[in-house]
């Protein structure tokens, strides 16, 4: 369904809050003219809150806005709204199916309906018409969202499967972690998946400092067991994992040769991640990586005629909220800053604290990562947490256990005297809020396009390739008998 059918129909009486399906519309394309090469770069699990969070935190500790803000003030930018087949909130396989064939489905699967029925992405019709085609992601490259442009499956869960499909596709170009789902090793059934491409003359890399040299016109280069390590960990304790931006251009650098231009998707897979565990400064650091990344590819944009930029989240992670504190709020800004104390992520912290931690020593952990003495009786509910004795409130909305207590006890102070950081989590699960979606490049209309939806990107992107194309269509009624 189409964003004009969904204001137009609104919620239907008798079903919840699935949204009934509809005749489609053409929504106005913003992209204007034709383009040989599309990057579409998602962020997973970004809200506006986040967006503020880390352009406060650049403008006040590296003097200078953030490359998204450059984006959201020259380029064509919107809110994009994001519900999936049968629920107002959106996981990430349903949603990034929708970018990629202008369908939606139900939260779990890739670019499938529960009958099995399959759809065409951007990527086979990309293919299909000669262009080279590439992900790149945080996160392996069987998870949801770079696997929803080339796989098909009920279930995003079944990466093994994921990655023979990834096989059979053969992208140009795959760059992320995911180790476990190539390598003999670690697969379960011994299959060694990196054979094939290497049989097809692909580059395969696997030791992130072999990633820059790596040569060819195609890549799988698996640079992690699983996720790429959070940035947070990279920058502050010394992980070994290559930087998105790394992988971003390498991914560029080999498609840029191909002789009729190429569709890549890249991801900041882990905002998401670091969400989800109410991480705020893990989240942070993810999006300042993402920016680097992007400010990048503005830069390969601007350079290269016919380019087109896509940038768009997903859905928001966490329900993050950055709050005002203080005599008419003016602590705000100093305490946000208590972000730059913190050196490490929560699962770091969880690992150094292990399985049955004294109280003190998770004082004098969290002390050291954060910046901020919590506590006894702080400590006494994490180590009940981590013993599985969940203490704070509200299990529907925080679900995710031990590791959102953790988040939990870092809040506190008065109005006052605020003494610890000033952003709240109303949940470890994913929101249903609009998020930030733009454009930038090639002949694309600089007018913002308000709200849209996130079926309108596969249709802008067919478009400005010359594709006709529509996927066939699931009501959601029918999608929910299946279930
Ligand atoms: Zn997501
Ligand atoms: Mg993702
Ligand atoms: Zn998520």
């Amino acid at each position: 369904m189409r964003r004009k059918d969904f204001l137009k129909t609104g919620f239907a009486a008798g079903i919840g809050s699935m949204l009934p399906a509809g005749n489609k519309t053409t929504a106005p394309s913003p992209i204007i003219s034709k383009a040989r090469n599309i990057i579409f770069f998602a962020y997973d699990g970004f809200s506006w809150e986040d967006f503020s969070s880390a352009q406060h935190f650049a403008r006040r500790n590296f003097g200078k806005p953030l490359h998204i803000e450059k984006l959201f003030q020259t380029g064509s930018a919107g809110s994009m709204q994001s519900h999936s087949l049968t629920s107002m909130v959106t996981d990430s396989s349903a949603a990034t199916t929708t970018w990629a064939t202008g369908q939606k489905i139900v939260n779990g699967s890739l670019s499938a309906y529960p009958d099995g029925k399959e759809l065409t992405t951007i990527l086979e019709l990309a293919k299909a018409r000669g262009k080279a085609t590439g992900v790149v992601s945080t996160t392996r490259v069987t998870h949801a969202t770079p696997a929803g442009w080339i796989a098909k499956h009920i279930n995003r869960r079944a990466e093994e499967d994921i990655a023979k499909q990834l096989v059979e596709f053969k992208a140009d170009v795959m760059i992320g972690g995911g180790v476990e789902t190539f390598s003999p090793e670690l697969r379960s059934d011994g299959l060694d998946l990196y054979k094939p491409f290497f049989d097809a003359g692909y580059t395969i890399v696997t030791d992130p400092e072999r990633l820059a040299s790596a040569t060819g016109d195609k890549i799988l280069a698996t640079l992690h067991e699983s996720h790429i390590p959070f940035e947070i960990d990279r920058k502050f304790q010394d992980i070994k994992a290559p930087a998105l931006k790394e992988m971003a251009q390498k991914g560029v650098e080999i498609l840029d040769g191909a002789k009729n231009g190429f569709v890549l998707q890249v991801e900041a897979g882990r905002i998401d991640h670091a969400n989800h565990r109410n991480d705020a400064a893990a989240s942070l650091w993810e999006t300042l990586a993402a920016d680097e990344t992007l400010g990048i590819l503005m830069d390969y944009t601007d350079r290269t005629p016919g380019t087109v930029l896509i940038v768009a989240s997903d859905h928001g992670t966490g329900g993050t909220s950055v709050y005002g504190v203080g005599e008419r709020y003016r602590s705000s800004s100093d305490i946000h800053d208590l972000l730059k104390k913190r050196t490490a992520s929560f699962p770091w912290i969880m690992d150094q604290l292990g399985s049955s931690p004294g109280r003190s020593l998770i004082v004098d952990v969290i002390e050291d990562s954060t910046g901020v003495r919590v506590g006894l009786p702080e400590a006494e509910m994490l180590q009940k947490a981590i013993a599985g004795e969940i203490t704070m409130p509200d299990e529907a909305a925080f679900p995710r256990q031990p590791i959102a207590t953790l988040g939990w006890i870092l809040k506190g102070g008065t109005n006052e005297n605020p003494t610890h950081l000033n952003i709240n989590y109303g949940t470890t699960q994913h929101t249903a809020g609009a998020v930030p979606a733009a454009l930038y490049g090639n002949g694309v209309d600089v007018k913002p396009f308000g709200l849209v939806d996130n079926t309108d990107f596969f249709y802008w992107m067919t478009e400005s390739l010359g594709i006709q194309y529509e996927n066939p269509e699931m009501a959601a009624e029918k999608a929910l008998e299946f279930y």
